[in-house]
């Protein structure tokens, strides 16, 4: 399985972008960062995005990849998968045709460039060679995290945004990789607490609560403004396979 990093930063700067990962480039975990980042012809070999949840860094790159397979004259239709939640704020949101043209109604060929599918916590379900599976996490708007398994058995999880959360975790036995965000240094953890993120001290408690450990622990979501803060942190914990993701960098797992 080969993970590119589009985005993987709690917030918009030079150098910094929000949450999306490329997967065999084919399948979008969130899409917070597409057209700036992907060629045309990388934009247009996406099939599948698997949404976390309905905060912006983790859809504006949907409407911009819409006109963009639009003008680039392609085919496709791209399939944004979402629990109930997140598909109605799309829709009345940002797919409105007031903030954005309702792209699940526009096509370059017979079928529209956006599909919406409705997916339920729990419930497994097939993404092209994928086996996936979503399960509620803590956040301030509804929002799951995704398991995925690939045809060979290789497994990752990503939480998306989170505070401590608990279903995830049982749920699940030995993956090849997690991605878990840290979004705050512990010296802000009553706004983590409050916005529904963690600290590095919560990532130890949460990574306790795996049946197993994982075989590399990947962060995403750091505030690049506490970036350093959070390294030093993260480094503390003294945990050999933790290790923050980095824009642009792709990862074979
Ligand atoms: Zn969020
Ligand atoms: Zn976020």
């Amino acid at each position: 399985m080969l993970l590119k990093v589009l985005g993987s930063s709690g917030a918009e700067y030079p150098g910094y972008n929000p949450p999306a990962f490329l997967i065999d480039g084919a399948l979008l975990l969130d899409a917070g960062t597409i057209g700036s980042k992907l060629t045309a012809r990388e934009q247009l070999k996406i099939r599948d995005i698997l949404i976390t949840h309905s905060h912006l860094d983790h859809v504006k790159g949907i409407p911009f990849l819409a006109d963009n397979i639009i003008i680039n004259s392609g085919k496709t239709t791209i399939t944004v998968h979402g629990i109930k939640e997140t598909l109605d704020s799309l829709r009345r949101n940002l797919l409105n045709d007031t903030i954005w043209p309702d792209f699940t109604k526009i096509s370059a060929a017979i079928e529209p460039v956006l599909r919406l599918k409705r997916i339920t916590a729990g419930r497994r379900f097939r993404v092209g060679k994928f086996s996936v599976r979503a399960y509620p996490v803590n956040h301030t708007v509804p929002a799951v995290g995704y398991v995925l398994e690939d045809d060979k058995g290789r497994t990752l999880l990503y939480t998306g945004d989170t505070g401590p959360t608990s279903a995830i975790w049982k749920a699940t036995e030995k993956m090849d990789a997690v991605i878990i965000e840290v979004s705050f240094p512990d010296s802000m953890s009553a706004l983590a607490a409050k916005t529904g993120h963690m600290t590095p001290s919560l990532l130890v408690k949460e990574l306790a609560k795996m049946k197993t450990p994982p075989g590399k622990v990947f962060i995403t979501h750091p505030k690049p403004q506490y970036i350093q803060q959070i390294r030093k942190e993260l480094h503390r914990i003294g945990q050999a396979n933790i290790e923050m993701l980095i824009d642009g960098a792709t990862y074979r797992i």
